[in-house]
């Protein structure tokens, strides 16, 4: 990431207002990661058969089969990205305006803290997956803490 602070940047500390915060681009994911984040969502997905199949936790549709379902997130989470991307090039080209002073402080510019839609939601809600996914595979590998279970004798089962 390029360092974007001029020298002369303190001088606007003094109106913290003005100062629209550079939102941080998401990188982008591995595919394995992303493909352990579809799994975990179908597995979570609900067989309903009253819909004849299982609704996607982000939007209405319903999936009779796993590989639907793979393939919709897979679609939705692509666009979604490229909305971002877009959203974060936008944001971040609003902010360079404003330091610069081609739109004076104060003045309201309103910066989305995300780029709406769907598509969006489903990669928001895919990397917290990816999130929660890497979280418990790191779990799994983790050492047991000599020192805590040391001092806790472990009971007879
Ligand atoms: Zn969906």
């Amino acid at each position: 990431m390029p360092e974007g602070h001029g020298p002369n940047s303190d001088e606007e500390e003094d109106s913290p207002g003005a100062v629209v915060k550079r939102p941080e681009l998401i990188p982008t994911a591995t595919e394995k990661w992303k493909q352990k984040a579809f799994h975990s969502l179908v597995r979570k997905m609900m067989y309903n058969p009253h819909m004849g199949g299982a609704k996607c936790p982000f939007c209405d549709e319903i999936f009779a089969k796993e590989t639907s379902a793979l393939d919709h997130f897979e679609a939705r989470y692509a666009e979604g990205e490229r909305d971002y991307r877009k959203w974060w090039d936008y944001s971040w080209a609003m902010q360079q305006l404003q330091t610069s002073g081609s739109i004076p402080p104060g003045s309201s510019l309103i910066v989305e803290s995300g780029p709406q839609g769907l598509p969006y939601e489903h990669f928001i809600g895919v990397r917290q997956e990816m999130d929660l996914v890497k979280k418990t595979t790191r779990k799994k590998k983790r050492k047991p803490n000599s020192v805590t279970s040391a001092s806790k004798p472990a009971k007879a089962a």
